[in-house]
């Protein structure tokens, strides 16, 4: 009788047949745990733990940060020096660094990951071609960053900052962060850099300065009688301001109060805290300093001569932060190619997007009542009042922050010639994206890029609104999508979606001159037609220019005529009207 298993499989019973089978898995199996030799182990995802910056090294260690415009960025190193620190600014993020993001970041990033990304690492690579070693550099450099916790990519950039310099080979470099969502309270977790108030609020003017100066430059510029003055004497005026910043006396109670009451407050901890902080407050924000540095900065760009009767399209420039920040390769030096190409640009200040924060922390606020607290049940009146108290007291500390950002911001403007934009009510940008982009779909620009092209084409305050949205752009993706529903509903809007990447710039302006030429066309009708509207003559209007030196001042404020968008067509009417009132007088 032959052996069962020296049978064919088919004259086998089905017993013999698994019997078999698991004989040979188990075989298998002791020849492969044979071959092992440990058993695997799971590797779960750590954070790095990085050495902090320490204040014993304030004085040793460079604090690297960049990526905004070179105004803000001056009057940012201004305000880090005042606070005593070493500050050194990363030139703008060209297209090198955007090669160095993508070798040595993560793939499938967005755009302007790799752009700020691989400019720190092209700025490190330098710093070790003019002779540094890589651990002196790691000793001797942190980078300073905004971070977030998303929606969008912006939630990861910490950890591509700390991969791609991780592979770049600058072991342990540290990387300070400033998150989006706590604010000036958050402390960065590192005692070398503290957030005080002097520190916050200097940080918080330099922003709004540099807002307004671009704005108020971006308004000169065009029309300047000396090519190339605005830039000229924006130089010098920043340098001036700058070193305003740094050298700002600060507020002490020693030295500001007489001694016999410094002491008095000085005696008393809480009180000495308390009058600090309420001084340095009204001192950054009302006080003589700031006003005679804004002062100084106003007459200085006072001396450009401008000739408003140069007819140029009025084009807003919108998108994700990054992109419509940029003034470099980010963006395809987009400001520069729009200004030579004949265009005004309106740019967007980081003010909006602040206010954007505190409004969406508001209205976050108000939607989930009740729902991160208990409601108390109807019979405890008493519960029930104290918790609408607590409800309302937030919702009121909330409106105070936005009415007195807005207060501090009008006045910068006031001060630095009163014709720089306001900022957008954020009520009235919901209520115009509501039709089209939820208020709280969030991540980059939110429903801002619909509602800001809606708004600037309802009130007539462009002929063409550009929007820079970075290669890779998760919530610019999702807007773009409903801007073809928005351009079908505004048959006269001129609106182009540009996407910005570290290559392709012919095709781009290419696009852009394309657009901008049904712009140029809008804003020359528009103007002719308010000519013909005054029933005067080109000439005599320039000539009344001509004898009126202040019509040529940079800081004479053109009132805008409803409906009306241009410059030129807006001084026409207006000098009109002046010529209008100085027969009848
Ligand atoms: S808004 Fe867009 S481009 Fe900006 S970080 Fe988020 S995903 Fe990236």
């Amino acid at each position: 009788m032959p052996h069962a298993d020296t049978l064919p499989l088919r004259l086998r019973s089905r017993t013999e047949i698994e019997h078999e089978i698991k004989r040979k898995v188990d075989e298998e199996r002791r020849r492969l745990e044979a071959h092992r030799t440990s058993p695997p182990q799971r590797q779960h995802f750590h954070r790095p733990v990085e050495r902090p910056f320490t204040a014993a090294e304030r004085k040793s260690v460079t604090i690297l940060f960049g990526g905004l415009t070179w105004k803000h960025e001056w009057l940012l190193r201004g305000v880090f020096e005042s606070s005593g620190y070493k500050v050194e600014l990363l030139p703008t993020p060209d297209v090198a660094g955007f090669q160095l993001g993508k070798e040595f970041g993560n793939n499938g990033q967005c755009n302007p990951t790799y752009f700020m990304t691989g400019h720190l690492i092209k700025y490190l690579q330098g710093l070790e071609a003019k002779g540094q070693t890589r651990q002196q550099i790691v000793d001797n450099y942190v980078f300073f960053t905004a971070g977030s916790c998303g929606p969008c990519r912006f939630g990861m950039y910490e950890a591509e900052y700390r991969l791609a310099v991780e592979n770049a080979g600058f072991h342990g470099f540290r990387i300070l962060l400033f998150q989006q969502n706590d604010g000036i309270n958050a402390a960065s977790g590192e005692a070398g850099l503290k957030f005080t108030v002097d520190f916050g609020l200097g940080g918080f003017n330099a922003l709004n300065f540099g807002d307004v100066l671009n704005d108020v430059c971006c308004q000169i510029r065009p029309y300047e009688v000396q090519p190339g003055e605005t830039e000229r004497i924006s130089q010098g005026m920043m340098q001036d301001l700058a070193a305003a910043m740094r050298d700002r006396q600060m507020f002490h109670v020693s030295k500001r109060f007489p001694s016999w009451l410094a002491d008095r407050v000085l005696e008393n901890k809480k009180a000495e805290a308390i009058t600090s902080t309420l001084g340095k407050i009204v001192d950054h924000l009302w006080g003589e300093q700031t006003k005679t540095a804004l002062t100084h900065a106003r007459q200085r760009l006072e001396q450009v001569e401008v000739d408003r009767l140069r007819v140029k399209p009025l084009v807003k420039v919108t998108g994700e932060f990054f992109a419509q920040t940029t003034e470099g390769d980010g963006n395809f030096h987009m400001f520069q190619f729009l200004e030579r190409e004949g265009a005004e640009i309106k740019v967007e200040p980081i003010a909006n997007w602040i206010m954007y924060l505190l409004w969406q922390a508001k209205a976050h606020h108000r939607d989930r009542k009740w729902l991160d607290t208990q409601r108390p049940p109807a019979w405890a009146l008493h519960k029930r009042a104290l918790a609408e108290l607590k409800f309302r007291q937030k919702q009121a500390f909330y409106g105070i922050g936005e009415g007195l950002y807005r207060h501090l911001y009008n006045r910068i403007l006031r001060e630095l010639g009163g014709i720089g934009h306001e900022l957008l009510d954020q009520e009235e940008l919901v209520r115009l994206a509501r039709p089209y982009y939820h208020r709280f779909a969030r991540g980059g620009e939110g429903h801002l890029e619909v509602a800001k092209n809606i708004y600037y084409t309802v009130h007539k305050k462009a002929h063409m609104v550009l929007s820079l949205k970075p290669f890779g752009c998760m919530p610019s993706t999702q807007s773009d999508g409903t801007q073809s529903a928005v351009m079908n509903h505004f048959k006269d809007m001129i609106f182009l979606p540009i996407e910005t990447s570290g290559e392709g710039e012919i095709n781009a302006h290419s696009r852009v001159q394309m657009a901008l030429g049904e712009a140029k066309a809008k804003a020359k009708l528009e103007f002719q037609q308010a000519l013909e509207s005054t029933g005067r003559r080109l000439d005599d209007i320039q000539d009344y220019v001509a004898h009126h030196p202040e019509l040529r001042r940079p800081f004479y404020k053109v009132p805008h005529t409803k409906g009306v968008t241009g410059t030129a067509a807006n001084f026409v009417l207006h000098v009109s009207s002046l010529m209008s009132r100085r027969r009848a007088a």
